[in-house]
């Protein structure tokens, strides 16, 4: 059954008059429409989400019997489209159930604030609920990931963590406690993020990665990966790239080089991969070229810095990009482009973007079917 369409003002975007004007405010915006004779103003009282517009239109012509049906139409459309309603017809049923509604209630409010009158909020959160995310890393991105992800309603996640909890792990890595020194992370991040929601569906892998199988075989079935593993330093984020492309899932990356955060988007077969990344750069610049070559040569990771400020602002850019990603809400930000944001200024910056290469040997339009050709150097730090 059709549900009919009930415009009602959003409750955070309130109307109101200031000699001859009216206002619709809302998300740091003042709209501003000549209103002299009040019909506006009293059309936003009786856009409730109780009406039809044809019901609207009726009402106000009681008071403004000069106004046309037409115009009302015309007035509610350019509402919409500047996104101050929602449709007061739509409710969960056969989306959430009660439990779903209060535990994510706050999330359906913030989903409401980028619906129209077409879309259903509610949707959105069943969307994340029904959703599948692959998460490889349970260090102090991961564990800030996973525990929002849970917190988010994120249904069914899939973890990937080899190590054990140390005592340096402690300025930043949340899920883990002092008397855990020595204990495999994925067991204790999995016991507490299950506590915390019970309803969560969660899958233990562990094990370290070594090869573009084993990403495979992690990312098997995801809707998006995100990928915080940082060992083997030099090597990692080319496994995963390509296990990526090959499996069709979009990849959403990022990490801390000491005093700026990173991340980055792949969406395969739209975006470049990070081969395509690597490729360019060989090609175009030639002093990145040699420095990469040469902390590739000499093993030059990070310098083991880790500020738990930093993990947060980008762990939160992360799970902002993965929800872009699977319920649409927004454009992702960061599909196809490295973006930075120092903690200097915090300010954020596009610090690198480039495009798909015909001829990567991962996502290049010219690589034959098949598996693609085995990457000879992974030196992307
Ligand atoms: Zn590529």
């Amino acid at each position: 059954m059709t549900q009919p369409i009930l415009p009602k003002l959003k409750h955070m975007t309130p109307a109101f008059a200031v000699d001859g004007m009216l206002y619709i405010s809302g998300y740091g915006q003042v709209a501003e429409i000549p209103d002299d004779n009040g019909a506006i103003h009293r059309m936003c009282r009786l856009l409730d989400g109780t009406r039809t517009a044809a019901e609207v239109y009726c009402d106000l012509a009681a008071d403004y019997p000069e106004i046309t049906a037409a115009e009302v139409e015309a007035a509610i459309a350019q509402f919409d489209e500047s996104g101050f309603l929602i449709n007061g017809a739509v409710t969960p049923d056969g989306l959430l159930d009660d439990y779903e509604q209060a535990r994510w209630a706050r999330n359906i409010n913030f989903f409401g604030s980028y619906c129209s009158l077409a879309d259903n909020q509610f949707q959105y959160q069943r969307t994340l609920l029904d959703a599948r995310v692959t998460l490889l890393g349970l260090g102090g991105l991961g564990c800030h990931i996973l525990q929002d992800l849970a917190a988010m309603g994120i249904g069914h996640v899939r973890v990937v963590e080899f190590d054990r909890v140390e005592m340096s792990n402690l300025n930043r890595q949340i899920l883990y406690r002092d008397a855990d020194i020595g204990q495999p992370k994925i067991d204790l991040a999995v016991d507490r993020i299950r506590q915390f929601n019970p309803r969560i569906d969660i899958e233990k892998i562990p094990r370290r990665i070594e090869n573009t199988d084993d990403v495979l075989a992690a990312v098997d079935g995801a809707d998006v990966v995100i990928s915080v593993a940082d060992r083997p330093k030099m090597e990692i984020n080319h496994w995963v790239n390509e296990g990526c492309v090959r499996a069709g899932v979009p990849l959403v990356t990022g990490g801390l080089d000491t005093q700026r955060a990173v991340y980055f988007t792949m969406v395969p077969g739209q975006t470049g991969c990070i081969e395509c990344w690597r490729l360019g750069v060989f090609r175009t610049d030639q002093v990145s070229a040699t420095l990469l070559a040469e902390k590739r040569e000499r093993q030059i990771g990070g310098d083991n810095a880790a500020f738990v400020p930093l993990v947060t602002m980008v762990t939160g850019l992360l799970i902002g990009e993965t929800v872009r990603l699977l319920t649409g809400v927004a454009p992702p930000v960061a599909a196809g482009r490295l973006m930075q944001l120092r903690f200097d200024d915090y300010e954020m910056t596009e610090y690198e973007t480039w495009k798909r290469l015909p001829d990567c040997p991962v996502c290049g339009t010219s690589t034959p079917t098949g598996p693609p050709a085995t990457l000879k150097t992974n030196q992307l730090a």
